[in-house]
């Protein structure tokens, strides 16, 4: 579809795009096909993964440290301050990753705040074409407040008077 047929979102989404070296051809080709429609949007990538994907499509992307020197736990706080609607991240099933932690902190962290994940290509079809990217939709942020004010943090705070 030429750009000028793609009509305008009627909302501005944040997307989060990360793929493992071996998943990287993989986002490559989802991204070019799907570029009409992404670059209507605000894009975040981890570093090497946002590099290729300005230099190969001539996409503007907000582009973090590489994933495995912190770029994936950048995308996580963003994840948690609300700005991410939500993440395609090609994870390589196949190879274990130096930052494996953080890998899985990243997929985490996005079940904690219910953003959609996709990580292989038919989620992310899904994903892009569903209607409700252009329907008012907004994540329902989880309340976490009985978390915030479970037992042991009022215990502590006991503590810290009764020795203060
Ligand atoms: P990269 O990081 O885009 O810098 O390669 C991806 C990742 O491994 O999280």
């Amino acid at each position: 579809m030429e750009s000028s047929e793609t009509p305008a979102p009627s909302r501005t989404r944040h997307i989060a795009l990360v793929a493992h070296d071996n998943r990287k051809s993989d986002l490559l080709d989802w991204v070019d096909y799907n570029s009409d429609v992404l670059r209507q949007h605000d894009l975040y990538a981890t570093g090497t993964t946002g590099r290729i994907l300005e230099d190969k499509l001539g996409l503007s992307i907000n582009k973090l440290q590489s994933g495995p020197l912190g770029g994936d736990q950048q995308i996580g706080a963003l994840i948690t301050s609300g700005t991410i609607d939500f993440m395609i991240f090609f994870w390589d099933p196949l190879q274990q990753q130096p930052h494996d932690p953080d890998v899985k902190a990243l997929l985490r962290i996005a079940v904690v705040w219910n953003i959609p994940i996709a990580c292989n290509r038919t989620s992310a079809d899904f994903i892009i074409s569903s209607p409700l990217m252009n329907a008012s939709y907004e994540n329902k942020r989880p309340d976490y407040d009985t978390h915030l004010n479970r037992q042991v943090a009022s215990e502590v705070a006991g503590e810290i008077e009764e020795g203060g």
